[in-house]
Formats: structure tokens, sequence, C-alpha cells
């Protein structure tokens, strides 16, 4: 073994002995309630395509249309020459969607945060973060080079004093840095929700920003399936509103929503958005079909039969979840030690 592989095969040795070590699970099945794995076909307990629509029929003929129109490829970055009729026509449809002014793709959720935190903070400003957010507003957080301060998971009195630390911080220094809080909204591993409408009062009382990742909520919650903050009526006063096409709406890319001004800087600064090639016009197409379908009465009946799933899962479960009234999100964490 040459010095390369020796030493990462100590690396290897040490997750192992940590438990950590991970291997991938080959599935020989199309994303379903059940998959083929081993030549077995088991139940599917740990999927993310809450809706059943990574295999839909719908979302797979718009994107074989997509491709069969446009192409597999999208052959450059959008700015370049890459931004096809399908990604404007997913970026109207989103923002139509979440009522907001305007819309902006990315091939992943994770570039989404990576690009838009890093275009919005630099090292002059603060960026505020619940514990458990997920590990791609976390790498964006170091990445921007803005002061990072976390708070226990939704604790509120903590969140205040990080605020009036920042707001006092940058009343005192001439470069007004911005503060911006990041949190989800429904939690990708405890599967509980973050207490919006506190979160939003604190940051309008200290001049702060809010990004919210409605990556679990997408699809799911509110009249039109927008999210939790369409359920709380909170839409209008959140200032970056962030997500993934890949989960509930079972296609793939992340998306960022809000003010005209907001996207444009994006499309400008958004490193992850500029440096990369444009997301395949399949998915894009497939993405599209999926916004439509959840806001039609097929995906009010969907989001339906999943809560009445996790309430049967839920009251037939000897040792019950945390949170036992409404089923809080699809996410039912079982901690086995
Ligand atoms: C999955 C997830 C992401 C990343 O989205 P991808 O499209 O999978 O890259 C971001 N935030 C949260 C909370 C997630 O669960």
């Amino acid at each position: 073994m040459n010095a390369f592989d020796h030493e990462l095969s100590q690396r290897l040795a040490s997750l192992r002995e940590q438990e950590l070590y991970r291997e991938l699970r080959r599935i020989d099945s199309p994303q379903s309630s059940r998959v083929e794995v081993d030549g077995k076909l088991v139940l599917n307990f740990s999927s993310n395509d809450y809706l059943g629509l990574a295999n839909h029929p719908t979302l797979k003929r718009a994107a074989i249309q997509a491709i069969e129109k446009y192409g597999v490829g999208a052959g450059a970055s959008r700015l370049v020459c890459g931004s096809l009729a399908p990604h404007h026509e997913l970026e109207q449809a989103l923002a139509s969607f979440k009522g907001s002014q305007a819309a902006l793709t990315f091939s992943t959720g994770y570039a989404a945060a990576l690009g838009t935190i890093s275009a919005l903070l630099g090292k002059d400003d603060i960026i505020v973060l619940d514990k458990l957010v997920h590990a791609c507003i976390v790498d964006a957080a170091r990445l921007c080079g803005a002061k990072m301060r976390v708070f226990s998971h939704n604790d509120l009195n903590e969140l205040e004093t990080i605020l009036q630390w920042a707001a006092n911080r940058s009343a005192s220094s001439l470069n007004q840095g911005r503060i911006l809080i990041v949190t989800e909204s429904v939690f990708s591993m405890d599967g509980d929700q973050a207490p919006l409408r506190e979160i939003i009062s604190l940051k309008e009382k200290y001049g702060a920003w809010l990004m919210l990742d409605e990556a679990h909520a997408t699809g799911l919650y509110g009249a039109h399936r927008r999210g939790l903050a369409e359920e709380r009526q909170l839409d209008d006063c959140i200032e970056i509103q962030m997500g993934t096409l890949g989960k509930a709406l079972g296609a793939t890319g992340g998306y960022i929503c809000g003010s005209r001004k907001l996207i444009d800087l994006l499309i400008n600064r958004a490193r992850s958005f500029i440096f990369s090639t444009a997301p395949v016009p399949a998915a894009c197409a497939a993405a599209n079909a999926a916004i439509r379908l959840v806001q039609s009465t097929e995906g009010a009946e969907r989001c339906y039969l999943l809560w009445r799933l996790v309430e049967k899962a839920r009251s037939a479960m000897k040792e019950k979840p945390a949170r036992n009234r409404e089923p809080a999100s699809a996410i039912i964490p079982l901690l086995i030690g």
C-alpha cells in the first residue's frame, strides 16, 4: 500500500472504531414505499419522497418530454448560454407557487444555501444559527466568513441574547454589519417545528434578516402547500425562503424565493449558481410538474394520506415519540442509542 492509501486506511479504521463508518446500500428499484434491496422487497421508512412523486407518471412524462424537446444537457452555466426555457418556466412556477416576487433555482438545496449565504454576507456581518440547522447552512456560514453564533435548538431567550449582542456591536462599529438568522421550519432530524412567529418578532425588533429553510415543509403545509410559513401566515415576513425540489417535490434541485432584488443579486453574486453548469432540463420539467401536482386536488389527497399514515405509525409505536399531539411532521425520530 502506498503512503496515501495507508493514511486513508488509518482514518477509515478510526471511523470504524467510533462506529461512524458508513457504506452505500444499492437499491434496484425506483423510490417507493417498498424498494428492492439484495433481491428482496423491503418497506422503506427513510425516504424524503413524502408524497410519492419521485416515480409519479406525471413527473416522468414531463421529464421525458423535456428531454425530447431540449436534450439531456444544459451545455453551460446559466449566465453563459445554459439558461433554457425549462429553467425560466420552473422559476415562474416557483414564484407563483410560493407567492413571492421572484425565484431562482440551483442544482441542489446544498448549492442554494452555499451560494445565497455567501452572496449576502461577508466578514463584517453576523450569522445566527439554530444548533440543529442542516449541514449545508453550517458550511455556508463558515464559507461566507461572517461571525457565527449558534443558539440552542428553538431557544428564543438565547436567540434574543445573541441578537442584543449583535445589534450593539453593529451600532458601535462604523461598518454597519448585517445580521442574518437562519433556521428550518421543520427540522430534518428531529421533525419538530421552529417557533416562527416569535423568531420573526425578534428579528424585527433587532433589525435582522431571516432565511428560512423549508426543505421538509415545501409541498406539505398550508392551504397551497407552500410550507410552514404559509400555514402560520408568515410568508410576507421572511426575507429569504429556501427549499429543495428533491424531497416532497420528488425531483431534484434547490430554490430561493424572495424579492426581485434578492434574486437579481443572487444571479450576480451566488458563486454556486454562477460557476456551475445549469441543472438539466428534465429535472426542471419534473419539478415544475410536481409544483402543479402538489397544488391540485391530487396533491391535497396525497398530503391527507401522508398525515393519516403518520398518525397511524405514531399510534402503533410502543415507544411514543416526544411530541404526541398533532403530527408535527412526517419525520418521526426513534432514538435507538
Ligand atoms: C435535504 C436538505 C437540504 C439540501 O437539499 P438538497 O436539495 O438535498 O441538496 C437543505 N436543508 C435541509 C434542511 C435539508 O433537509
